[in-house]
């Protein structure tokens, strides 16, 4: 099991609960994955922390208690810490240790595991629960490290906690981290001054305490809403209106009344408030209007509301939740610098060279996002049946089949893999599924006395052009986002998550159902003659 934030605790429960000997490997020092790594100021989930909660037991559920709408960092790293000391998950784990290479030897069926202490772990099945958001990605700037001041990025947080007072302040990046993060930043900082490349669309969290008798509510009706999340396209959202019709069959007032309610109410449901925002341009640009008027209505100089304002298709690229933001840029000591008109030439010793000026700088933020959904696996040398490497397979773009296998690469999982809905769902509502579903194929493995499962050829390409079938008809292409790969110089452009949940958990319970069809299964004594 590679990974300890939520999928790879849960791996480790569920398989451990399922009679498996299980290791666990951690690069970080502790459990928490994005929520131990991502410790920059405003860091929280905007996913309702109610929803974005584990749902496997039913004490946990109802025993923990969430304090606001959308948890801090701080607290669900709280939260997944005692998830791991109340399921014994600790000892399970080697921490501060990272996995370097996987490589499947074909004549035993297993995996030889090598890790960052020099050790080699041989395992039946491998469980990659590392991360679509796990690999920063720090662009390379020339004149990056040259810089003499403090130099973070967003998701590699310091533990100790950042000073900010007096200094002046940079932040490279405007999507949910940069978001997240300008407006509590610029209380502290002395000047901020912000970088933005594309100006995002980001609707208001309004955030704050859960009031115990609406936590209580959630808690007696937990069952139902989780049920109505597995059941939905994005795993959230249980208890929401549906969405409404088409945006464009309204007259504009009605249209906007629907928004309002939305709006008032914040968080990314507001995307929703049409069935087709994503699908029909003109409805989105009715909605992408709204907000923009709302940026406009906020930012009292109307130059930088001009800069602020996107363009691009709403949701296109990941829609953010705010507190703040677009207010931020109201006080006297926060600059925009729209990086579309003056680029950034360098980074200098002493701050950010852009082509109109030298900006001086005592501590610069790079908010600039992770090399997405690939980039952890890409990293570790897994290497398969036939001594392909994973790079090599992917070199086009990534190839799996559900998202959960990879063929040539036997005995393999990936939880929240690409082509799966993974990053277009509540994440844990999507792990939550995949630990399941492998747990079960587990089960049937041991129960039918097979060695060994593999994602067929043939069922993988099917997939794939399944996927992007369904992303051709969205609205997602349109844009250079990270879920294109857009986001790193040379990747392949290729959409890699699967838009839609409850269909998908459908395939992958009558997959099951029909013998994992799609899948190649070797029984043991076929496996032995094959040595
Ligand atoms: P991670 O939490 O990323 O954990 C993977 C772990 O694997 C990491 O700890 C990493 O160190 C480890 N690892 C990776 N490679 C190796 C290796 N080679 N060897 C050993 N260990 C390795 N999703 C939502 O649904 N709702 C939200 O509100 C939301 N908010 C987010 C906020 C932020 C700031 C970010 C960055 C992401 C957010 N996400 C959100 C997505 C979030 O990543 C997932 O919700 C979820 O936390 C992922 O859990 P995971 O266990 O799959 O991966
Ligand atoms: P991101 O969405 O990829 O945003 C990165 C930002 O950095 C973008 O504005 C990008 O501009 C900019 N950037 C990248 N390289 C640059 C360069 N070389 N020069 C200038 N600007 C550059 O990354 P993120 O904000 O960390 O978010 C990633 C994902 O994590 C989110 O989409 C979301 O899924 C999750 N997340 C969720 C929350 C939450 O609210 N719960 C918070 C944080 C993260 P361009 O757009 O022009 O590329």
């Amino acid at each position: 099991m590679v990974g300890a934030g939520f999928a790879g605790l849960y791996a480790l429960f569920r398989l451990r609960e399922a009679g498996w000997e299980v290791q666990g490997f951690e690069a970080g020092g502790g459990v928490g994955g994005t929520w131990y790594w991502n410790r920059y100021p405003g860091a929280r989930c905007d996913v309702a922390s109610v929803e974005y909660s584990f749902s496997f037991s039913e004490e946990l559920e109802q025993e923990w208690v969430w304090t606001e709408r959308y948890a801090p960092q701080a607290e669900i790293l709280r939260y997944l810490d005692h998830v791991a000391d109340r399921f014994d998950l600790r000892p399970l784990i080697r921490f501060d240790t990272r996995v370097e290479s996987a490589v499947f030897d074909a004549a035993s069926g297993g995996w030889d595991v090598r890790t960052s202490d020099g050790e080699v772990t041989r395992a039946r099945f491998v469980v990659m629960a590392t991360g679509c958001l796990s690999t920063a990605n720090l662009p390379d700037i020339p004149g990056r490290d040259s810089f003499e001041g403090e130099l973070l990025h967003t998701g590699r947080w310091p533990h100790d906690p950042v000073d900010f007072a007096g200094r002046r302040v940079g932040v490279i990046g405007t999507g949910s981290s940069g978001i997240q993060a300008i407006p509590v930043i610029a209380e502290e900082a002395a000047e901020l001054v912000v970088f933005q490349r594309t100006p995002n669309y980001s609707v208001p969290a309004h955030n704050g305490p859960l009031p115990t008798d609406e936590l209580a509510k959630v808690k007696a009706r937990y069952r139902d809403l989780r049920e109505k999340n597995r059941r939905s396209m994005v795993g959230f959202a249980g208890w929401a209106p549906a969405p409404g019709g088409s945006a464009v069959a309204l007259s504009n007032d009605e249209r906007d009344e629907a928004l309002e309610e939305r709006w008032a109410d914040g968080g990314l449901w507001f995307l929703s408030a049409f069935n087709d925002v994503l699908f029909n341009e003109q409805s989105n640009e009715l909605v992408a209007d709204f907000v923009r008027r709302k940026i406009r209505a906020v930012v009292a100089d109307p130059a930088v509301a001009d800069k602020l304002t996107p363009t691009q298709v709403i949701g296109c690229k990941r829609m953010c939740v705010d507190s703040g933001y677009f207010e931020t840029f109201n006080r006297p000591d926060v600059r925009l610098v729209d990086l579309r008109e003056t680029p950034i030439e360098a980074i200098t010793p002493t701050g950010v060279r852009t082509t109109a000026e030298d900006i001086a700088l005592d501590t610069l933020v790079f908010a600039t996002g992770f090399d997405a959904m690939t980039g952890t696996l890409m990293r570790i040398d897994i290497r398969g049946r036939t001594g392909i490497s994973l790079q090599e397979s992917w070199e086009a773009g990534p190839r799996t089949y559900l998202g959960l296998g990879v063929p040539g690469f036997p005995n393999l999982f990936i939880v929240t893999g690409p082509g799966s809905p993974s990053v277009l769902t509540n994440m844990v509502t999507s792990i939550e599924h995949h630990v399941e579903w492998i747990s079960d194929c587990l089960a049937h493995l041991r129960s039918e006395g097979y060695a060994t499962i593999e994602a067929a050829e043939p069922a993988a390409d099917e997939w794939v052009a399944y996927v992007n079938s369904v992303a051709g008809i969205t609205l997602y292409t349109t844009c250079n986002s990270w879920y294109l790969g857009a986001n790193i110089p040379g990747k392949p452009r290729v959409f890699m998550p699967l838009f839609g949940f409850a269909p998908y958990v459908d395939t992958c319970a009558s997959v099951a159902a029909d013998g994992y069809r799609g899948f190649t299964l070797t029984e043991a004594d076929v496996q032995e003659a094959r040595q």
